[in-house]
Parts: structure tokens; C-alpha cells; sequence
């Protein structure tokens, strides 16, 4: 590791890229806030009421602005604003988070971290998806299958396009050769038209090839821009699986990650969430780097307005461009 290269990196790596490296980076708490500063501030501090650059540091750690005296903190208006934990349990919370293939449920996280309640991890883990949804991201582009899974729920065996306790998930899978490209997923309230199409709006460019079988809610994309490609399935006499084997690789791998990290216990109105992290993973499951979405995870976690606990547990504010 780069002793001095590390604090003002120049043409490298911004981040720590391995847990050892990850203690060399954030030794203190105010190293933590350091970076966080540094990120939040690339340029130098902007006041967030006037946008003055000058401030003076205060006793108790907070910048005070020289031309409007608004006081401020690198954590206000942040997911971190007014937490009374350490900066550096989050940034530790973040790399384990990011660093764990198959993430952490908020038991591990809380045994992880030794926090003294499972409320709080559970807490920390809900305020940390929220800022995995990059606002305004990319729609997927290309070749893109598009079909409906069901999660959830205690159904064992659910026939068609029947369901009772589980919830529908509308899956989006880029077509990259043989292989799958990015994702987007989304929870839907029903397979009609008026609940799929405006899933594949916000999740897929117009222009793009769009492969679906042959459900009549899928209807009508042409006029939407749409190069729709359906697949009658009863005709083609192929399962599901082999007409749309990359939306169903990834429904798979959704319910392994599902019934594994978190033991199946995912409620409904949490689910949006759960699948935000699930897609911020899977799109960057080739990243070789894991320090990398850490960095990722931090610059959204400032981005994103803090979120009462009321809002956590109601499962509300979630940006679904969908409702
Ligand atoms: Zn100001």
C-alpha cells in the first residue's frame, strides 16, 4: 500500500481495496470523516444554503459558513445525518456489506459489527439499500428478455399466472451473447398491461430489442417505441426456461440469495428494497475490485436523504419511477 498515495491519490485507486487496506485507510474516526468530506466536497467545501466556500471549523466539528454563518456537517442531509453510532461502524458496515458476495442479513451484520440491537442493524441495512438505487441511472439497452417471477410467500405450488401470499416480481435481463449483460427488477401489482408496460419503460430504452413470451400484458410495446419480439410458448413447445434462460438464471440465483442470506424472510412491502441491493450487486458481480462498490455504496449514501425510522419499517419512499 501507497502510505502517501492513499490520502491524495493521483491516477489511482480512491478507495481501500482489501480489509487490511481498509484499516490502513480509516485507522480513526476522523479519517472517516476526512473522506467523507473528500467525496462529499471534491472541490473544497460548498455551503448548502448559500453555496459560499469558505467556513471555519467549529469546537464540535461543524462547518460554519463565512458569509451566511449556517452551521453544517459532512453527515447533514446524508443516510448518516444524526446517527449517534461512529462513522467508522458504518464505513465498516458498508464494507462488509459490499465485500460479502451474497451480502448480510441484519443478524450477521449485528453480530458482525457487535452492535447492541438487531433494530439498529436491521435499521442500518434498510438506510444502506436505499442508497443502492443510483437516481436517473441507465436503462438497459440492446437485446433485453423481459418476463415475471413470484417471491415469496409460502406457496409451494402455484399454477400459471395465479397467485395468493406471493408477491410478482418483473424481471429485465440484458441479452450479451450467451451470457446476461445488467438487470432490473421490479415488484408489480398485477401482469396487466397497465402494470408491465410502464415497468418496461422505466427499465429499458426505446430501440431496444425486447424478447417476451407470448402474455397478451405485454402487448402494445411496438407502439411504445419497442422492437417486441414475443415468444408463443404453448407454439414453440419450449419451457419457459429455454425461451428466457437469462431471466430465469437470475430468478433462480434471486430465490438462492433470498431463502440463503436471509432465510426467505423478506415481507412484501420490504421487497422493493431487497431487490435494489440484489440489482446493485448482480450488476456489479464482475467488478474484481469489491473495494470499488464500496466506493460506489458511500457516494450514493451521501446523496440519498436520510431516512427516518418510521419510513424504514412502513416501507415507504421508495423511488419507483413504476407508482
Ligand atoms: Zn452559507
Amino acid at each position: 500500500m501507497d502510505q502517501d498515495g492513499r490520502k491524495h491519490p493521483v491516477g489511482g485507486v480512491d478507495y481501500p481495496r482489501t480489509l487490511q487496506e481498509f484499516h490502513g485507510w480509516f485507522p480513526s474516526e476522523a479519517a472517516c470523516i476526512k473522506y467523507l468530506q473528500r467525496i462529499r466536497w471534491p472541490d473544497g467545501f460548498r455551503c448548502p444554503r448559500c453555496g459560499g466556500a469558505s467556513a471555519w471549523r467549529t469546537v464540535r466539528g461543524q462547518f460554519r459558513c463565512a458569509t451566511c454563518q449556517r452551521q453544517t456537517s459532512p453527515t447533514a442531509g446524508t443516510i448518516f445525518e444524526g446517527t449517534r453510532k461512529p462513522l467508522r461502524t458504518w464505513f465498516l458496515a458498508m464494507w462488509y456489506i459490499t465485500s460479502q458476495k451474497q451480502g448480510v442479513s441484519a443478524l450477521g451484520l449485528q453480530r458482525i459489527l457487535g452492535l447492541g440491537s438487531y433494530q439498529t442493524a436491521w435499521a442500518w441495512l434498510h438506510k444502506l439499500r436505499r442508497a443502492m438505487v443510483r437516481p436517473g441511472r441507465d436503462r438497459l439497452d440492446g437485446e433485453v428478455e423481459v418476463d415475471e417471477m413470484y417471491v415469496g410467500g409460502a406457496e409451494t405450488h402455484v399454477v400459471g399466472r395465479k397467485t395468493i401470499t406471493k408477491s410478482i416480481v418483473a424481471v429485465a435481463v440484458e441479452i450479451r451473447g450467451r451470457a446476461s449483460g445488467r438487470i432490473r427488477m421490479r415488484r408489480v401489482d398485477d401482469l396487466s398491461r397497465d402494470s408491465l408496460l410502464p415497468f418496461v419503460k422505466a427499465s429499458v430504452c426505446p430501440g431496444a430489442v425486447v424478447h417476451t413470451d407470448g402474455w397478451a400484458g405485454y402487448g402494445g410495446m411496438d407502439k411504445l417505441g419497442y422492437d417486441h419480439r414475443p415468444t408463443n410458448l404453448s407454439a414453440s413447445g419450449d419451457p419457459a426456461h429455454v425461451v428466457m434462460p437469462r431471466v430465469h438464471r437470475v430468478a433462480s440465483l434471486l430465490d438462492r440469495w433470498w431463502l440463503g442470506t436471509h432465510q426467505g424472510a423478506i415481507s412484501p412491502k420490504h421487497l422493493d428494497y431487497y431487490l435494489d441491493e440484489y440489482i446493485f450487486r448482480y450488476n456489479r458481480r464482475r467488478s474484481r475490485a469489491r473495494g470499488m462498490l464500496f466506493y460506489r455504496l458511500l457516494q450514493q449514501a451521501i446523496r440519498v436523504d436520510p431516512a427516518p425510522y418510521r419510513h424504514l419499517v412502513g416501507g415507504k419512499t421508495h423511488p419507483d419511477p413504476n407508482r
